[in-house]
């Protein structure tokens, strides 16, 4: 990994709040700046040179999504992220007449818009270390269910394994739904391997190296025949009458109205950056989380609440608050994240509460863990406790 690829790092902060999102690469940057200065113009509607050239590096970014999952182009849909993926997914797929389980230590992004528009909402219980009761425990992910909205790698816990456990033995019918704001960024995405299941899936782009407010819905072709459009205007129709209208084919159909272009753009320059270094990012990532793991919990009064050695470590100070490590980190130039994490739900049902959480990326060092962990070790005693 190039540090200097990130022109961020040069300030000199250590950052390990890299769930919250990460910091940009300079050819990410760079792509965008480029559209902006020689490039912009609206697409699909000029005939213009302009046009026809911004029309087709927005294509291009679809399919370099796509590629990026083993999806088809036409499984791809531009959001503004995870969220907006998910509340438009409930939408599009009626989830008011579908019963709908989550799991309890899912983000709130993938709970309250199923808890507000389902017909009937379930959470999938879930175990200490934040893994859910699938198949091996009570709950089942059965004949009463129609979608099942998984978290694919928790933003608390890190990976929990729970999606890939539940979707063991499912009812055929039965959609599946992956929140995988956190699991694109660490995991290898196959969606060819949910053969049997219908699945949807969401992501942000600003977690993966590409910038805010841009993402990606993808909905497997499979069920593509019982959506319809969540939002309505230009760009999603091929007709308009006075009393009538044809619908553009998919995945126009679901993009209505002038899409987040230079977004897509820098998004799909992530995606390159990413996927050239995909597998020496996660061996570097593993150690530095085995690592940070381990040092971490020699520090007198820490407790990690995630057992797998994951890049996401939540984890709690005997008699410290965890605003107040995260404060404490702050004023040495760490960045950390402090709280419920959006996962309220899920952590007050264990009797956790609130923690601290590091997150690492791969540009993150073991030189920063160390500094970190010196840092915590007398955070206890300037804290007074
Ligand atoms: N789901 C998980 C697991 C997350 O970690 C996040 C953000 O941290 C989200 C959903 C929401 O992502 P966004 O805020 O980019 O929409």
């Amino acid at each position: 990994m190039n540090r200097n690829d990130f022109p961020q790092l040069q300030d000199g902060v250590i950052y390990l709040d890299n769930a919250a999102t990460t910091f940009k690469p300079k050819c990410v940057i760079e792509r965008i700046n480029d559209f902006y200065v020689h490039e912009n113009a609206n697409i699909y509607r000029g005939l213009y040179d302009l046009s026809v050239k911004a029309t087709a590096q927005y294509d291009e970014a679809r399919q370099t999504v796509a590629k990026f999952i083993n999806a088809e182009p036409e499984e791809i849909i531009f959001t503004s992220g995870t969220t907006d993926g998910i509340n438009k997914f409930t939408q599009m797929i009626n989830a008011k007449d579908k019963i709908v389980a989550s799991d309890i230590t899912g983000h709130h992004s993938n709970l309250l818009p199923w808890r507000k528009n389902a017909k009937e909402f379930k959470y999938i219980p879930s175990r200490k270390d934040g893994s859910s009761m699938g198949p091996d425990n009570s709950f089942v992910v059965n004949d009463f269910i129609d979608i099942a909205a998984m978290s694919m790698y928790s933003n608390v816990f890190g990976n929990t394994k729970s999606f890939d456990d539940a979707y063991g033995r499912p009812e055929p019918r039965v959609i599946f739904f992956a929140d995988a704001a956190q699991a694109i960024a660490h995991k290898k995405i196959d969606v060819k391997t949910f053969r049997d299941n219908p699945l949807a899936l969401a992501f942000s782009g600003h977690k993966i190296f590409g910038p805010t407010g841009i993402g990606v819905l993808y909905i497997s072709k499979k069920i593509h025949d019982q959506l319809s459009p969540a939002q309505f205007g230009g760009e999603m129709v091929e007709d308009v009458r006075e009393q009538d209208f044809d619908l553009a084919p998919i995945p126009q159909r679901f993009e209505a109205g002038t899409p987040n272009i230079a977004g897509a753009i820098g998004l799909a320059e992530a995606i390159r950056y990413f996927s050239a270094h995909q597998n020496e990012f996660f061996t570097h990532e593993k150690k530095l989380a085995a690592y940070a793991h381990r040092i971490l919990s020699e520090i007198e009064g820490l407790k990690i609440i995630s057992v797998t050695y994951d890049p996401i470590i939540s984890f709690t100070i005997d008699s410290v608050h965890p605003h107040d490590v995260a404060q404490y980190l702050a004023v040495h130039n760490i960045c950390v994240r402090a709280g419920y994490h959006c996962a309220q739900v899920g952590l007050d049902y264990l009797g956790i509460g609130p923690v601290t959480r590091i997150s690492l990326a791969p540009y993150n060092t073991f030189e920063e863990i160390d500094k970190t962990v010196e840092v915590l070790k007398n955070i206890r005693k300037d804290m007074y406790v």
